[in-house]
């Protein structure tokens, strides 16, 4: 039994925000030309911008800790407050109506990370992050990826050797999203390769600025430099910051990569514009709204993104009811980039050249950042062909994917150049 009502709660909750921000305007009807024409997908900000950002989030997310509102649903013993998600829901719709600062930054800590060291981390490393992540004092990254293991994770090779009472991490990850600002990740290495690939690794928590750790930026096609390579070199981790049983990573990194999914099907994308809204403004700008074959290509879109839009409904009621996230979670994935997709083929033809060469006219060569993103939210967190094997397998129970070698040693196996 909570030991608060809602309706106390809202009162709580309308104080603080009133005291500590400002109420964003009304929102105005989306008029062609007007304000800022950015529809990128990832932001594309130099470092210094993006640490300000990082700051001022953190701060936020501070306040918001030590008025009671940081982790509504966690456990109090690591500084949460106990109450069922209907209380958080009602904050976040409260939140949502006041500016504050953009909490993107905590996406992998807070949505992945720290789940995960509460289901898996020892009594110390509990006490030790959840309270700080949750305070902004740490911000968390995810170090799965490896040149030669993405969507096949566990033929990963950084390795883990036992050294007393720490261990000892070797190896290379790439695509680290903000590894560059991170105070701690979550590494998945290889303990054993005696046994089969899924069975030899182990998850644990490393300090992103401990003695070894070398973060080198990633500029990709947009122009930004979101992700990054992340080099270990004999970096030393303490016993008790690994997260479950020795060699039981793969269990560890599936809690992490199911709330992955769960956290990018929640989102929406494109920055949070409303893109369709604009695409429909941008065909009666150009007067293409009486054109028989772009209004059925628009609608044709319209009607995807509605139907993705309430598979996504259902999938988070369900997450909302206490359920895991299941494979709705890869269904509202891959309709979410394959609808990215088609949005920009369709932006691509009515706007032609303009899409391509900067003009200085207002809401077009804008696009390209859109258009540019979409393939890697193709790629994180699941590519395409992998969300498709995982909704034939769960979904349709087709066959699983052959060629998943679940049996020989990892040493025995012909992956990448691997050395063991
Ligand atoms: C925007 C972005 C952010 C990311 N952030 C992070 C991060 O923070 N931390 C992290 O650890 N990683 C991160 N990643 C990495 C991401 O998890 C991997 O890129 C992804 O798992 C795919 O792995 P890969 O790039 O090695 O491609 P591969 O796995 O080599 O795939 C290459 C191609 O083969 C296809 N393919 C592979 N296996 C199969 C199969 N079994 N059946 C059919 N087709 C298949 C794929 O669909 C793809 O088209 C990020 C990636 C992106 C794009």
């Amino acid at each position: 039994m909570a030991d608060i009502t809602l309706e106390a709660f809202e009162t709580e909750v309308c104080n603080f925000l009133d005291a500590n921000a400002q109420k964003k305007e009304a929102e105005k009807k989306f008029v062609w030309g007007e304000g800022s024409d950015k529809v990128a997908m990832f932001e594309e900000k130099n470092r210094d911008d993006e640490l300000a950002d990082v700051k001022k989030a953190c701060a936020w997310r501070t306040a918001k800790f030590d008025a009671g509102f940081g982790w509504i649903t966690g456990p109090k013993a690591y500084g949460g407050r106990e109450l069922s998600s209907a209380y958080e829901r009602l904050y976040n719709t409260v939140e949502n109506r006041y500016q504050v600062a953009n909490q993107g930054v905590f996406t992998i800590g807070l949505g992945m990370v720290a789940p995960t060291i509460l289901a898996h981390g020892s009594e110390a490393a509990k006490d030790l992050y959840l309270h700080q992540m949750y305070r902004g004092d740490l911000v968390g990254c995810q170090l799965f990826s490896e040149p030669g293991a993405g969507s096949d994770l566990a033929s990963l090779q950084t390795k883990a050797e036992r050294d007393g009472d720490e261990w000892v991490i070797t190896g290379q990850k790439v695509w680290t999203t903000g590894a560059h600002y991170s105070d701690l990740g979550e590494i998945i290495a290889r303990t054993n390769p005696d046994l089969p690939k899924h069975k030899g690794l182990t998850g644990f928590i490393v300090d992103m600025r401990a003695p070894g750790v070398e973060v080198r930026p990633l500029r990709q096609m947009t122009g930004g430099a979101n992700f990054n390579e992340v080099f270990f070199s004999e970096v030393r981790v303490r016993d008790d910051h690994r997260l479950g049983d020795v060699n039981n990573g793969w269990n560890v990194a599936l809690t992490t990569l199911m709330n992955e999914r769960a956290t990018i099907g929640a989102g929406g994308g494109g920055g949070g514009v409303n893109l369709y809204a604009r695409v429909i403004e941008m065909v009666k700008f150009y007067g293409l709204d009486s054109d028989p074959i772009v209004r059925n290509e628009l609608a044709n879109l319209i009607i995807h993104q509605k139907v993705a839009g309430f598979n996504n409904q259902r999938a988070m009621d369900k997450i909302k009811a206490g359920q895991l996230p299941g494979p709705e979670m890869s269904i509202a994935k891959l309709a979410g980039t394959l609808n990215s997709r088609r949005l920009g083929d369709f932006v691509s033809k009515v706007l032609g050249p303009k899409l391509i060469a900067d003009s200085g006219e207002w809401g077009t060569y804008a696009w390209h950042q859109l258009i540019l993103g979409t393939p890697g939210g193709r790629i994180a967190g699941g590519s395409d062909e992998v969300m498709r094997n995982i909704v034939g397998e769960r979904v349709l129970g087709l066959p699983k994917d052959a060629g998943i070698d679940s049996v020989s040693p990892f040493r025995d196996l012909k992956v990448g150049t691997q050395k063991s």
